[in-house]
């Protein structure tokens, strides 16, 4: 179950002072959620819920000196504010698009935000900001967020996937969020399917991002209507003035364009290839699927648990559920937190 929401307002700051007391103490974290467009920060409690809440846009801070100094400034702000409400601070959780040595909490550098190559995070910010800071990469976060307060409750075993322009992904295994040595596992979008497949952003052939990501799925639709394929989605171009994307595949299929539905069950069954793969190598107990291209329901769940439980084995295709993510917005911020309360031994991996 979702837990409840006690704000939702999206920026500016809000104050709620009637969050569960535990022995006299309220705990929390504060989760920070860094993205290419804009920075949200949350004060959240070990239930998952957001207590307080703000957000400032990225682009408008002049380089990396700039962004740290309006981080640290709102950390300083939240601590305060938390204190004032009864909260005793656990400690800051970061969630940053890029590769990141967790160990170190340092970030090797952000494909979207110019200027952070080798910048040691967690100590600049533990050092400016007196608090405990953990750091690790979006795609880890939302599984951890997906594993603690969402779909993932109440198993240990979880593969939590969002289905983007490309693919993220985080592994949680034996309750704990699996990154490898070199911090660089879970990249799921990146399982090759086909050897002489089509090409994949990273240079690779075949990767399953290269047919179920956003931007491949739009290529391979445009390219197959330019070749004469007969589809509904000719004519709403033409007559709407309307982009080609993948929701607008979604109701063309939902109307019983037989293009559409052919393209969305392609690309689950390409997606279920890949997970009925690592379905027989990890054994997962679910499998959250969450992101644009997964916000179409059946079209795309329909295709990929059909083609698991054709390919995993089946002790393996029979013990694993295949369920959408149900935190929406709020994943990044709520698992960047969540990553304090797991360091911090508040909440036990179940
Ligand atoms: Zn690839």
């Amino acid at each position: 179950m979702t837990p409840p929401r006690v704000s939702s307002a999206e920026g500016g700051l809000i104050a709620l002072q009637s969050l569960e007391t535990r022995g006299g103490v309220k705990k929390a974290a504060i989760g920070v959620d860094i993205g290419g467009t804009s920075v949200k920060l949350g004060l959240v409690n070990p239930r998952g819920q957001v207590a307080l809440r703000d957000s400032f846009l990225t682009g408008h801070t002049p380089g990396r000196a700039g962004l740290l100094n309006l981080l640290v400034s709102h950390i300083r702000r939240f601590g305060k504010e938390a204190a004032r409400s009864g909260f005793k601070v656990l400690g800051v959780g970061i969630g940053a698009p890029g590769p990141i040595d967790v160990r170190k909490g340092l970030v090797h550098f952000f494909p979207n935000i110019p200027g952070w190559r080798n910048t040691p995070l967690k100590k600049i910010l533990q050092s400016r900001t007196h608090l405990p800071v953990w750091v690790d990469n979006d795609a880890g976060v939302m599984a951890l967020a997906e594993y603690f307060f969402g779909a993932g409750r109440g198993s240990r075993n979880v593969i939590a996937l969002t289905l983007g322009t490309g693919i993220g992904g985080g592994l949680v295994i034996d309750g704990k969020l699996f990154s490898g040595p070199a911090f660089s596992a879970a990249e799921v979008g990146h399982i090759i399917i086909n050897e002489k497949g089509r090409l994949c952003a990273c240079g690779n052939r075949g990767c399953v991002e290269a047919y179920v990501g956003g931007r491949s799925f739009i290529r391979e639709v445009k390219a197959r209507l330019k070749k004469g394929a007969k589809s509904v989605l000719s004519s709403w171009l033409r007559t709407r003035n309307t982009a080609l994307t993948p929701l607008l595949v979604a109701q063309a299929a939902r109307r019983g364009d037989p293009f559409s539905k052919k393209i969305w069950r392609e690309t689950g069954e390409h997606l279920g290839t890949a997970l009925a793969g690592l379905c027989n190598v990890l054994n997962p107990e679910k499998i959250i699927l969450g992101g644009g291209m997964a916000g179409n329901g059946r079209l795309i769940f329909g295709p990929v648990i059909a083609t698991i439980r054709k390919k995993a084995f089946p002790i393996a295709a029979r013990s694993v559920k295949v369920v959408p993510a149900k935190l929406g917005v709020d994943a990044g911020l709520v698992g960047a937190a969540a990553l304090v309360f797991s360091n911090k031994g508040t909440r036990e991996a179940r």
